[in-house]
């Protein structure tokens, strides 16, 4: 396949050749080979395939009629607030998940990270569903998983054995919830948390909301941890407002520690809180990444699944407003996020996946400031999306479940009208 006259971010046209679901080759303009396929860009700025490091699949009401919002701003508020409103959505989560990465491979996105919630409510079923998504989307978008202890660690009883088994069923990574803030013991949870990682061989992505020097002090934890455990690169923290809260100096010193454990941030720039300074973090030589966390659910009614729109709404909020600073906010959504989620093999060069996507813009700047509709999307050289419309093979990927829950609402209705009959049929003779 040839992707003919394609802008590439330094202004250069380029036809691109793809094969075997990556790009091999690029040519001067009408250089390329003949190829069987060749679809012309007519100078189109070709991008790498977006990330969104961080959102909750299952949380999410997704093509569901919307809530209504229940107050709450505190964590422990709106965790009591999701326990009621999560038995209310009117959807299954595979008909919502499987509807929102739909729209996230629309929107450019082929690579996420989602957390999802273990505790004793919903044990594994959250997980299994989800699991049973990522399998169904597979050839379309990578997705990853964290088992989340959204009802906390250590006061959850069982939550250790829990987590464990949600590793073993297929979860990627461990989660954690303010060790501190929500468990009050920073040291019990990280111990689960670290041991749970170093026994099942998995990676790291903790929710750290805690402000301030104690939050500063939680993140040095875990970058000694992480430095212990010899998981170097395989940990994140999500959030880490307490880096927006503290005075430069222990900033600094938390940040250093940051980096040198490799441990990356993850930052939604939410605007209801102090959120971590992205330049000074990458100064410092910490990887941060972006995610789009909560959309539309009991956490947020707002959100939308776009990582431009995400770039723009972290640029916006740190005034990143040069062209190299509008790159640099959108490398938080493609080239950081993969060096944060691990494997290399992606981006915009010879040898990487052709996961691409192309815009109407003269610029990576101009594309993170205008937003424009994704014109395509492709996804290991396969057509994924047209202008905001998924392609006939991304369409008909069947949302797990539905088929048999659809025949289980075929036999229920049956035995209502059987019963119906029974209970009417004698009247009626009377
Ligand atoms: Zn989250």
């Amino acid at each position: 396949m040839i992707l003919a006259n394609a802008r590439l971010p330094d202004g250069g046209l380029v036809d691109v050749e793809i094969a075997g679901g990556l790009i091999v080759a690029t040519h001067m303009p009408g250089k390329a080979p003949p190829a069987g396929d060749r679809l012309d860009l007519d100078g189109m700025l070709l991008l790498p395939a977006f990330v969104d490091g961080h959102l909750h699949l299952d949380k999410t009401h997704w093509s569901a009629p919307r809530l209504p919002h229940v107050e709450g701003r505190s964590v422990r508020e709106r965790i009591a607030a999701e326990r009621v409103q999560r038995h209310r959505v009117a959807l299954p989560i595979e008909a919502r998940a499987s509807a929102l990465v739909r729209t996230l491979i629309v929107n450019g996105s082929t690579r996420a990270r989602s957390h999802v919630d273990i505790d004793n409510d919903v044990g594994l079923d959250n997980l299994e569903a989800v699991i049973a998504v990522r399998e169904a989307f597979r050839d379309w978008i990578d997705i990853q998983l964290v088992a989340f202890p959204q009802s906390g660690v250590t006061t959850e009883a069982g939550a250790p054995d829990l987590l464990a088994a949600a590793l073993m069923a297929g979860a990627d990574l461990i989660g954690g919830l303010d060790p501190a803030g929500f468990d009050g013991d920073a040291g019990g949870q990280l111990d689960i948390v670290f041991g749970l990682a170093e026994a099942f061989g998995k990676g790291i992505d903790i929710h750290l909301h805690d402000f301030g020097e104690g939050g500063a002090a939680e993140l040095r934890d875990i970058a000694e941890r992480t430095i212990a455990a010899g998981l170097q690169g395989r940990v994140a923290v999500s959030h880490a407002f307490a880096l927006g809260t503290i005075a430069p100096s222990l900033f600094e010193e938390t940040a250093d520690r940051l980096a040198r454990a490799g441990v990356a941030i993850m930052t939604s720039c939410p605007p209801s809180a102090p959120v971590p300074p992205v330049s000074a973090l990458r100064a410092r030589g910490v990887i941060v990444f972006a995610g789009s966390d909560n959309i539309r659910d009991c956490w947020s009614p707002f959100g939308d699944g776009d990582m431009l729109n995400r770039a723009a709404i972290i640029a916006e909020r740190h005034q990143l407003s040069t062209d190299r600073e509008l790159r640099d906010a959108f490398a938080l959504a493609t080239s950081e996020a993969d060096k944060a989620l691990g494997d290399p093999r992606r981006g915009l060069r010879v040898g990487a996946v052709a996961d691409l996507v192309a815009v109407e813009a003269a610029s990576v700047a101009d594309a993170v400031v205008d937003r424009p509709p994704r014109a395509l999307v492709l996804r290991g050289g396969r057509v994924a999306a047209e202008r905001g419309v998924p392609s006939a093979a991304l369409a008909s990927v069947p949302v797990p479940g539905a088929q048999s829950r659809e025949a289980e609402t075929e036999l229920q209705m049956r035995a209502i009208e059987q019963a119906l009959r029974a209970e009417l049929g004698p009247r009626a003779a009377k």
